[in-house]
């Protein structure tokens, strides 16, 4: 099979202010036609050709695997971006919410997820066969459909994604691409037995041999103890412990604020850091 450059669902200026003409026009027309061209390449000739690109993917391993994901993608990528995007139908709003708490849960914690990734990769929000969604951190070209996953979303993180537009700040880009996913595409990629209840032990699915020790993938479970009130949250950057007795006065918090309810433009008085770098204190 001869691999061609995806068409891009939309001209090269219409993600801005949010990719810019120039990111998109190295993103997509440098770096996704060098896997392309990579790809072929490296499978001309041999069995690969043969096959599609999502049995490359679940088979390959090495420079075959990386440049045939690193294509796959950014063509998902891509077409999970929209300069006139969708808001979320109700079958995803209710499957975020029954599996992260709500949708504002979700976007802190994939944010945070994305954000967390050593170096370069992709955060994912991805359905296991029992429906059940899940937020997967994957390094360089890993794609969670290599451990059973079916992909609904993702994000970018590697830095030719954002350093054009964004240099170093890679959580601000992360921020504002939430304004550019099509949820309704996003909703349509889910399985339609989204409300078979969690019977699936992900422990089981991460050891069942599938994933490759190449691609670093964990699994963001949903907490099964509810949140209390008076919890108390660490600064994961610089280790300063919120304390809803006490509160954070001196930034307007009153004592008796539950850390759920702390403003999101809040910053951790010691380093600066929002709330997406607290968690829960075991
Ligand atoms: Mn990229």
């Amino acid at each position: 099979m001869i691999f061609t450059l995806p068409p891009l669902p939309y001209a090269t200026d219409a993600l801005e202010p949010v990719m810019s003409q120039e990111t998109i026009e190295y993103h997509y027309g440098k770096h996704l036609q060098t896997y392309v061209d990579n790809l072929n390449r490296l499978t001309e000739g041999t069995p690969y050709s043969d096959l599609t690109l999502e049995q490359i993917i679940l088979t390959a391993t090495g420079p075959v695997f990386n440049n045939a994901a690193q294509v796959w993608n950014h063509t998902f990528f891509f077409n999970t971006l929209s300069p006139t995007p969708e808001k979320m139908p109700s079958d995803l709003e209710f499957a975020i919410t029954r599996d992260f708490g709500s949708v504002e849960e979700f976007k802190v914690r994939f944010k945070k997820a994305a954000t967390d990734i050593f170096g370069s990769g992709w955060a994912w929000l991805a359905q296991d066969n029992a429906g059940t969604l899940h937020i997967i951190q994957e390094s360089n070209a890993g794609n969670p459909m290599r451990a059973g996953y079916k992909p609904l979303m993702t994000i970018d993180v590697w830095e030719h994604a954002y350093y054009i537009d964004y240099r170093n700040r890679r959580a601000e880009f992360i921020e504002k691409c939430w304004g550019l996913i099509d949820w309704k595409k996003v909703a349509g990629r889910m399985h339609e037995d989204i409300l078979i209840a969690h019977i699936m032990d992900m422990a089981e699915v991460r050891t069942d041999g599938t994933v490759s020790e190449t691609i670093v993938v964990t699994v963001d479970k949903k907490d099964p103890v509810e949140e209390k009130d008076m919890d108390r949250y660490v600064c994961i950057t610089c280790g300063w412990v919120y304390d809803p007795a006490e509160g954070d006065p001196e930034s307007g918090i009153p004592a008796g604020t539950p850390f759920k309810d702390i403003p999101e433009e809040w910053l951790c008085p010691a380093c600066g850091v929002g709330k997406e770098y607290f968690e829960k204190e075991r």
